[in-house]
């Protein structure tokens, strides 16, 4: 099973990812996280990607999404179903990521599209921390303080998660990833979820799109 999770920043698209995982052990390929972590790195790739990612918020060019896409591909063996998230985000990916999985014996099963509106996903991301140890991801409620619940570490703010840094991510979201779940509608694959609702209903409702093929 290869499923596609796509939403707006703050839609909660890596949790339905993690727990899509969990329930049919999949393997959790999260994009930007990947690309973090190649960001971390003190060598000419890592610098780049840092300088797209976190200073200029663009996305990284298609070689290095290509290049992150095909060592994890190549890493699994075809039996291991993966959930996608956060790629493909723009037509032209779209168009690799299918060659790439068609050339690693897999193809999309179903693309879900988790949506929330502008404001909520503003309203989120200006409250989302994580964990700088056990990396737990948290939208802290007004007047909870800035302490992990699982292992007492501190939450941080993501670098990027600035209100500059969200509306870019965002207006990128409109332009250039919905005409990607355009794109997937004609082939009949998109499960579109409302994202507003609790993390247990939106789940709830990813099984049910999903019902026919997991
Ligand atoms: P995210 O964690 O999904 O918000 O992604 C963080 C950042 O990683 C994005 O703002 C982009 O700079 C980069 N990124 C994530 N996924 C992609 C992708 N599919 N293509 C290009 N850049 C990406």
């Amino acid at each position: 099973m290869n499923i596609v999770i796509l939403g707006p920043q703050g839609s909660g698209k890596g949790t339905q990812a993690k727990l899509l995982a969990e329930k049919f052990n999949l393997d959790h390929f999260d994009t930007g996280k990947a690309l973090r972590q190649v960001a971390l790195l003190d060598t000419p790739l890592g610098r780049e990607v840092h300088e797209i990612i976190m200073v200029k918020k663009e996305l990284v060019p298609s070689r290095l999404l290509r290049e992150v896409l095909h060592i994890r591909l190549n890493d699994l063996g075809r039996e291991q179903g993966i959930v996608f998230d956060g790629v493909p985000r723009n037509v032209e990916q779209a168009g690799y990521f299918e060659e790439a999985l068609q050339e690693f014996g897999r193809k999309v099963d179903r693309v879900i599209f988790v949506d929330i509106s502008k404001e909520e996903s503003l309203k989120r991301i200006g409250k989302r921390f994580s964990c700088e140890d056990c990396k737990e991801a948290v939208i802290l409620k007004e007047g909870e303080a800035e302490v992990c619940v699982k292992c007492g570490g501190r939450l941080a703010q993501r670098a990027d998660d600035t209100k500059e840094g969200i509306e870019k991510r965002l207006s990128i979201f409109r332009e250039e990833t919905m005409p990607v779940i355009e794109y997937f509608e004609k082939k009949n694959l998109v499960s579109r979820i409302d994202g507003a609702q609790s993390i247990e209903k939106v789940f709830g409702d990813v099984l049910v799109s999903l019902g026919d093929i997991a």
